[in-house]
This record gives structure tokens, C-alpha cells and sequence, in this order.
């Protein structure tokens, strides 16, 4: 996995202390935060982030390919650095978010292909998460 900063000029992002900062926390907390949670997080290390910087930091780490939102959770969007084709699951129970591999890409019909422009995918699925499943006897 890239550090957060050659991740951001990988992208053709000019790495500030901020946005390295929310990067990295990207990086390394794979549970799709929303804004709320990356802003209580950082708050403490950094008091002059706002969370209309926050905000705006995600928009244009989205803009370049940086990181994806995915509206799996209706009333926040959440973001992942993450941006391999993948997954989402979501437990109805705890509301945890995961990451789920796919065995391949999803593939659309080459009459969908060449009708539609396809710019985002994304698969959800829900259920019960395996800490929340009580086991099988
Ligand atoms: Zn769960
Ligand atoms: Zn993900």
C-alpha cells in the first residue's frame, strides 16, 4: 500500500498537511468514514480543520480518482481509498461497512456497453456481518 502522500501526487494532487492527513486516515481505516467521523478523528491533532474543509478535500480527492464515495449508508455519504473494483456489504445489525472481493468484475451486455456511459459502479449487498451471526450449532 502507497503512504498517503505519493498516493495524493500519484494522483496529480498537491499534498498539503491537511490532505495528507485525511488520507492517511483513509488509508489506514478501511470502515468507509463519513465527513463526521474523519472530522472527530483529526480534531484533536489538527483544531483549525473544519469540516467544510474536510468536505471539500473529499470532492476533489473524488474529482481525481483519489478515493470513491458510496451512498450505501442513505444518510451520509462515506468514502473509500480503496478504489479497486470491490463490494460493499453492509450489517443490518451493527451497521458495519466491509470491503468485499469479487471473483470478477461485474459485466454489463455490449448493447448496455455502447449505449450507456458508465462513469461509477456499485454493488451493495446487506445482511448479517460474521461478528454479529450467532454461530451454528
Ligand atoms: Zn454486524
Ligand atoms: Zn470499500
Amino acid at each position: 500500500m502507497k503512504n498517503a502522500q505519493e498516493h495524493l501526487i500519484s494522483k496529480g494532487i498537491h499534498p498539503s498537511h491537511q490532505r495528507v492527513a485525511i488520507m492517511d486516515y483513509l488509508l489506514k481505516h478501511r470502515t468507509h468514514p463519513n465527513v463526521d467521523e474523519i472530522y472527530s478523528a483529526l480534531n484533536e491533532s489538527m483544531p483549525t480543520l473544519s469540516k467544510t474543509t474536510i468536505y471539500n478535500t473529499l470532492k476533489l480527492f473524488e474529482e481525481k480518482g483519489a478515493v470513491s464515495s458510496i451512498s450505501i449508508d442513505e444518510k451520509n455519504a462515506r468514502y473509500d481509498a480503496f478504489t479497486q473494483p470491490h463490494a460493499h456489504f453492509q450489517c443490518i445489525q451493527c451497521g458495519a461497512i466491509y470491503d468485499l472481493d469479487l471473483n470478477q468484475e461485474p459485466t454489463l451486455s455490449d448493447e448496455t456497453k455502447s449505449e450507456f456511459t458508465i462513469l461509477n459502479t456499485q454493488i451493495y449487498y446487506k445482511g448479517i456481518c460474521p461478528k454479529c451471526k450467532t454461530p451454528e450449532k
